[in-house]
């Protein structure tokens, strides 16, 4: 083995334990923007939000989404019926 070949190896093996690291660290960090969400939506009050996807007025779905109920947006709405017809079908 060529000093080269070991220094690769050693890379190799530094990144991967980083990567492992770092997945768990932005696992952690995706942890607790939820909790600060939820912190916010708690500190702004009883706003609107679909009870299915959490999405709310301010932060709407990626394809974009109005209210079909009280609680409920229309993209997990239309999700909903689609489903309940795939069931029926
Ligand atoms: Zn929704
Ligand atoms: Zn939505």
């Amino acid at each position: 083995m060529s000093p080269h070949t070991i220094v690769l190896y050693a890379l190799v093996f530094t990144l991967t334990i980083l990567g492992i690291a770092l997945t768990a660290r932005v696992e952690r960090q995706r942890e607790q923007l939820a909790e600060l969400r939820a912190w916010v939506a708690e500190w702004l009050g009883p706003g609107r939000a679909c009870r299915e996807c959490g999405c709310t007025d301010a932060e709407a779905c990626l394809s974009g989404c109005w209210w079909a109920e009280e609680d409920l947006c229309s993209s997990c709405a239309d999700d909903h019926t689609s489903s309940l017809e795939s069931e029926r079908a």
